[in-house]
């Protein structure tokens, strides 16, 4: 396999260079068929077993298009602030596809069902770019090969698989405008939006949006050209990369290779890349002119796309809130700081937290509980937290019976290993295990009057006005009704008592 190639120290390229960046998504549709046949859409099941004469291309065999992928593909251009054609046609992409028996890709070309569009990303230190959206069009999925032997890649492989399964699975791809102005930004920004596309189409449910399954992947195009220059430099597009870090760090990495060679009096050559997680570098793929002659013609077998104003109209009332400006107002509507408001989001938590909130708990409270006694729960039993037996009303439940003084913090915490023990709701844990916090002031007193009995000498110093002395007899008293006295009760007791 080549080597590393020469790179320029990344801030030297920036400042050298403009960068230019564009990303082409591709969003595989959770729809339950695929998109020209009524084969299922599913991961996993063994080679070859959900295919028809559709998706294997076999002659006369005639497809048509799944609906419910045109209302989520849609979806997906409205979401993106795109205007959605009322007529689009498909084209056959002819080209070899060993994986594609039809030997051409059905595809649209020159009418997508969505164009013109824009999405605001925002990036780690605060600023919000506006990405234009050149356009989303539907196509299909190819199938998967495996190259047996030779390291998995088709060179120096013994033979190879194929297994037609995805072939025909509808997929969206999304483009990007040329992306001026991200300069050293620029390889997070594109990790930043191919993360926001994943999160929009996973909260539209539209996607399983899993990105290591390859649901969703990017091409990311990147060209420099040098400062001052108008004409866009000569782009490479490193294909499939499928893990955000990837994306950033393919996109970093490009930038720094092809600046070296500029820097050296070079050329870049248009072509794909490939991107190497593991040793962290692109290779060379095949060259691609801007033209590829892929003989695109419109598709006679399929009748045009043309969605009715009704149609667009109710799957627009339908969105979700985009997933950005969701996050955006719960953390002004939850008063947090960056840090702690980014706690939840990278732990996952957010749905959790904010179902918490509606049901009644304060967002600190249900933030408390949701990243600190259960995440640790989960990750003592190494599990995810939505495999615990613990919803958002428990953990509201809880937070209500600590603020109403029947629980304190260690009954609550008790409480919620029993419900995640699978032993019922919250009042049910804390009735079964006898859990409630005793503020009946006839059983403190007795206990409060045996604990200053047996510790004269303390009730000397309260009365003396060293009050922070009580500690120690509400740590007595603790201790004698096994952790559930009320303790803010016990201490007015104590205080009393000294007075008397
Ligand atoms: P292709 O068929 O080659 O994949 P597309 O039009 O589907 O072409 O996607 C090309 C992507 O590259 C788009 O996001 C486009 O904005 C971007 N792009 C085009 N020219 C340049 C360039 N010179 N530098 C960086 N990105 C570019
Ligand atoms: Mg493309
Ligand atoms: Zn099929």
């Amino acid at each position: 396999m080549m080597a590393k190639a020469e790179l320029m120290d990344f801030d030297k390229a920036i400042e050298k260079y403009e960068v230019v960046i564009g990303l082409e998504v591709h969003v595989e549709l959770n729809t339950n068929t695929k998109m020209f046949c009524g084969c299922a859409n599913v991961f996993g099941s063994e080679p070859n077993t959900n295919v028809c004469p559709v998706c294997l291309g076999l002659p006369g065999a005639l497809p048509a298009v799944n609906g419910k992928a045109v209302e989520s593909s849609i979806a997906i251009g409205l979401a993106l602030n795109c205007s959605i054609a009322a007529d689009g046609r498909f084209a056959r992409k002819n080209y070899f596809y060993p994986d594609l028996s039809k030997n051409f890709q059905t595809s649209q070309y020159d009418e997508p069902i969505a164009y013109d569009g824009e999405l605001e990303v925002p990036v780690s230190n605060g600023k919000v770019f506006t990405v234009g959206i050149e356009r989303a069009h539907m196509e299909e999925d190819a199938g998967k090969l495996t190259h047996v032997g030779g390291a998995g890649r088709i060179q120096g492989a013994e033979y190879s698989l194929v297994d037609f399964n995805r072939a025909g699975v509808p997929l969206v791809e999304i483009v990007t405008k040329p992306i001026f102005g991200a300069e050293e930004l620029a390889p997070e920004l594109a990790s930043a939006y191919v993360r926001q596309i994943r999160e929009i189409v996973k909260a539209m449910d539209v996607s399983d949006a899993r990105m290591e399954r390859g649901n969703v992947r990017c091409d990311a195009n990147v060209s420099l050209r040098p400062r001052g220059q108008e004409k866009l430099g000569t782009r490479t597009e490193t294909k499939n990369v499928n893990s955000l870090r990837s994306v950033e760090n393919a996109v970093r990495y490009e930038i720094q290779r092809q600046a070296a060679i500029l820097e050296s009096g070079g050329s870049i050559t248009q072509e794909t890349r490939h991107w190497h997680e593991d040793k962290k570098y692109t290779s060379a793929g095949r060259p691609k002119s801007d033209a590829d002659d892929y003989r695109y013609f419109p598709e006679p077998d399929l009748v045009p796309v043309q969605p009715s104003e009704e149609l667009i109209e109710k799957i627009r009332s339908l969105l979700p809130e985009n997933p950005a400006s969701r996050r955006a107002r719960l953390q002004a509507e939850w008063g947090m700081g960056d840090n702690e408001f980014r706690d939840i989001v990278n732990s996952d938590l957010l749905d959790e937290v904010d179902q918490t909130v509606s049901l009644g708990a304060t967002a600190q409270a249900a933030k408390k509980w949701w990243t600190g006694e259960i995440a640790r729960i989960a990750n003592s039993e190494g599990k995810e937290f939505t495999e615990l037996a613990v919803t958002p009303k428990d953990v509201a439940e809880l937070e209500q019976m600590i603020s109403s003084g029947k629980l304190n913090d260690r009954l609550a915490r008790e409480a919620l290993a029993g419900v995640i023990a699978g032993e019922g709701t919250v009042a049910e844990v804390v009735s079964s295990r006898g859990l409630e916090v005793v503020s009946d002031d006839g059983a403190l007193t007795a206990a409060v009057d045996k604990a200053l009995a047996d510790q004269p000498d303390v009730l000397e110093k309260i009365r003396a006005g060293k009050e922070q002395a009580a500690g120690a007899i509400i740590g007595a008293v603790m201790k004698e009704m096994r952790g559930q006295a009320d303790a803010a009760r016990v201490r007015e007791l104590i205080l009393e008592r000294a007075k008397s």
